[in-house]
């Protein structure tokens, strides 16, 4: 039996001479859409190692949906692909789908794709990306397979339990074995994964695919891949799609009840208790459903919509936490209400900042009750009032105008001034935050600055953008070495910003060495009691503080605080905030290494002041004597970040892997082997990191992996803080044997 389908049913009603984004006009459904019921809405994201097609899978989903008309293919390293000028195609994809959120329609179903950027290392951006969004499509190409930064994406979709599907891309590429693949999903990823397709044919015999569930074939027949024809499954690989079946309800068995019981009593689950299961245990992110096709030869991009529609949650099956600031400093989690209406307050998260040529557009999505055209909302953290006075939603490269929508959307707004992260809120009082407002401070710096005097300009807008969009990431002016400083989370971090000042901004940088950033702190709490004195002629100065300096507990070993305990008036009120000026002051530069003093509390406990001579300037210069007499007679020492660290590699490199590991001082905190592989977790300090993507590659011939990020601040070895104390000295001009008591 052969019927022949198409997958869109309003396309299947579309004359020839309408083009689908014609006949998919917004103003077709846009009443409708805002009225959808939670379960027609979809919130995902596309996740992919670079060069695994997650562009042209995008464009595909546009078009099969409806949203753009034609498609684009690119001669990539592949040499496949239609020639085509790439600044062309670059402009022509950027306007298509460079949007942080583009909507579209699916079967009645609205799915929002939010772009995941596009870099891999762990940046707040990513982070705001992934919170935003409730299911992903992991994409992955059939030759390379699972790959370093597949690991990275994995890693952080587990860290905000984003489920996945995963989608095997390229089965047209010599060389292409989605099998290696689902194993390596398995022992790399350490997925519970199975196939719900087969692929029919590989390399260039690919012709369609066998669904599993349904237990049916599936061809793609005209070039466009919008003709797709059911047939029986082929009689040559009947034993084999049996055979995957069976290993399906094996792996669904293990994680899930009902299928479980199923397979102990030897029944054959049906297609809708398959269904079920997979889209039970993709929430539960117990199992991972993989399914296979080719975006450049438009096989398989619709069944993936359909799959995304079956398995991935829609936003009332995803809980939404807000944090609240509590009376003891810190923050309790708030269930949100995903109800589709005005009963509760609205909260929404700005996530993205757009300037682009239709102006600032702010992305917001919609955690609970509704936003509407007009209205005044607040932001929680700045407590600006701003009002609403236009609202969108991005269609590709158009946008539609909306007046109102709910918990479970995504919009944009028009000219609101906010930096991304932000909450909303349409209730003053509401102290709400999406995002925690703790921002770790970066951990790594290197000099940079534009090759070319020319793109000053360029240089400043990109550096005022991305600052705003990610926290970690800061520029700053050095006055003593008269450069610019660029610190952020990783090199890796910083690295990526200077691509994309090339990229977005056509200003090329040059960065100098990485330089991490090592911290300075108290051992044993240490008293102090200082007077500044100066009362020869003229004005005088006199401020005297008597308190502790002591150390924070080691979670809080970034942190300063500054407390004041004095009672009575031996130091004006007036002068405590100088005495906290002077002394946030001095850690900014530490005595031993010169670097900041963090981990310390400077508690004020009484001190004395002059009628005349007592000022701001001589509280401030007390307080500076006070740190100094705290480090000459306190122990100090230095802390160094901490990062974690994963590899993966096959096992006969297990050895040397973790014999590196231990010479880079790295402490093992954890390993994993399965099917060949193994991994292994440790927790290594960031100074002792440099080169080792190149020692990993040699010394397992190209086959390991790893990704880091940071963890935390943790005391640096002695040998360590005794070269920075030296060379700190040495950059004074001090003689070294001129060395203060430290912790060494
Ligand atoms: P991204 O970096 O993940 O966004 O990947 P792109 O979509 O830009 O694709 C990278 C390269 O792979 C381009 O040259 C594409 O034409 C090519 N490509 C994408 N999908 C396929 C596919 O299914 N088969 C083949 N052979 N090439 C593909």
């Amino acid at each position: 039996m052969i019927i022949t389908r198409l997958y869109a049913s309003l396309q299947k009603l579309r004359p020839a001479w309408i083009s689908p984004t014609k006949w998919h006009h917004p103003a077709l459904y846009c009443t409708s859409v805002t009225t959808l019921p939670l379960e027609r809405i979809r919130n995902i994201g596309i996740s992919a190692h670079i060069d695994s097609g997650k562009t042209t899978l995008t464009e595909r989903i546009l078009f099969y949906t409806g949203r753009i008309d034609e498609m684009h293919e690119v001669r990539g390293k592949d040499g496949v692909g239609a020639v085509m000028d790439s600044m062309e195609l670059e402009r022509q994809r950027g306007i298509t789908i460079q949007s942080a959120a583009t909507f579209t329609m699916w079967k009645d179903h609205n799915i929002n794709i939010i772009d995941t950027p596009g870099h891999v290392d762990f940046t707040v951006e990513v982070e705001r990306a992934l919170r935003v969004l409730d299911g992903a499509v992991l994409v992955l190409c059939a030759v390379g397979g699972v790959q370093s930064q597949t690991l990275t994406v994995n890693r952080q979709m587990r860290r905000y339990n984003v489920p996945c599907l995963a989608f095997i891309n390229k089965l047209d590429r010599t060389g292409a074995d989605p099998y290696r693949v689902l194993r390596q999903m398995r022992s790399k990823l350490l997925h519970n994964a199975a196939f719900i397709q087969l692929p029919i044919g590989l390399e260039k015999n690919v012709k369609g695919v066998i669904d599993l569930v349904q237990e049916r074939a599936l061809y793609f027949e005209d070039d466009l891949g919008m003709t797709i024809r059911e047939d029986e499954i082929p009689k040559d690989m009947r034993i084999e799609s049996d055979e995957r079946r069976l290993e399906l309800i094996e792996h669904l068995s293990n994680v899930d009840d009902v299928i479980g019981e199923m397979f102990l009593e030897e029944k054959t689950p049906s297609p809708s208790d398959l269904l079920s299961a997979i889209s039970r245990c993709c929430n539960a992110l117990s199992f991972t459903p993989v399914l296979v096709g080719t975006a450049l030869k438009n096989k398989g991009v619709q069944l993936l919509l359909d799959a995304v529609l079956d398995y991935l949650p829609n936003p009332s099956q995803v809980p939404n936490y807000a944090l609240r600031p509590n009376k003891q400093g810190g923050e309790d989690r708030v269930l949100l209400h995903h109800a589709r209406d005005s009963s509760h307050p609205f909260v929404g998260l700005a996530f993205k900042l757009e300037a682009g040529k239709f102006g600032q557009l702010t992305y917001v999505r919609v955690y609970q009750g509704c936003l509407k055209k007009g209205e005044f909302i607040y932001n929680t953290r700045s407590k600006k009032k701003v009002k609403v006075s236009r609202l969108v939603q991005m269609h590709s490269n158009n946008m539609e105008d909306v007046d109102i929508v709910y918990a479970g959307d995504i919009c944009a707004m028009f000219g609101i001034d906010c930096a991304s992260g932000d909450t909303f809120t349409n209730t003053p009082k509401l102290e709400m935050f999406m995002e925690s407002m703790y921002v770790p401070d970066p951990v790594i710096a290197m000099s940079i600055k534009p090759k070319h005097t020319k793109d000053i300009d360029s240089f400043s807008k990109a550096v005022n953008r991305f600052t705003r969009e990610d926290p970690t990431y800061r520029v700053t002016w050095d006055t003593d070495n008269k450069e610019t400083i660029a610190s952020g989370m990783g090199e890796l971090h910083l690295e990526i910003y200077a691509q994309r000042m090339e990229r977005e901004y056509r200003c090329q940088v040059e960065m100098g060495k990485p330089k991490v950033a090592f911290r300075e702190t108290l051992v044993a709490p240490i008293e102090f009691d200082y007077l500044h004195k100066k009362q020869s002629g003229g004005a005088g100065q006199y401020g005297r503080v008597i308190g502790v300096l002591e150390p924070l507990p080691d979670e809080d070993n970034t942190k300063v605080e500054f407390q004041d305990e004095t009672a009575g008036t031996n130091i004006p009120k007036q002068f405590v905030p100088a005495v906290e000026k002077g002394f946030r002051g001095t850690c900014e530069k530490g005595m031993l290494t010169g670097h900041k003093v963090t981990g310390v509390r400077f508690r004020l406990q009484d001190g004395a002041s002059h009628m005349v001579d007592s000022s701001e300037i001589a509280f401030i210069l007390a307080a500076q004597g006070a740190m100094k007499q705290a480090f000459e007679d306190g122990i100090w020492r230095v802390l160094e970040p901490i990062m974690s660290v994963e590899i993966t590699a096959p096992v006969e490199f297990q050895g040397v892997v973790t014999s590196h590991m231990n010479r880079r001082h790295g402490i093992i905190t954890g390993t994993d082997a399965n099917q060949g592989w193994f991994s292994l977790f440790c927790q290594v300090p960031l100074n002792d990191m440099f080169g080792y993507s190149s020692e990993l590659r040699s010394s397992t011939q190209g086959k390991g992996e790893f990704s880091m990020e940071y963890s935390c601040y943790a005391p640096a070895r002695s040998e360590v803080m005794g070269q920075l104390i030296d060379q700190f000295e040495n950059s004074k001009g001090l003689p070294v044997a001129s060395k203060k008591k430290s912790g060494r």
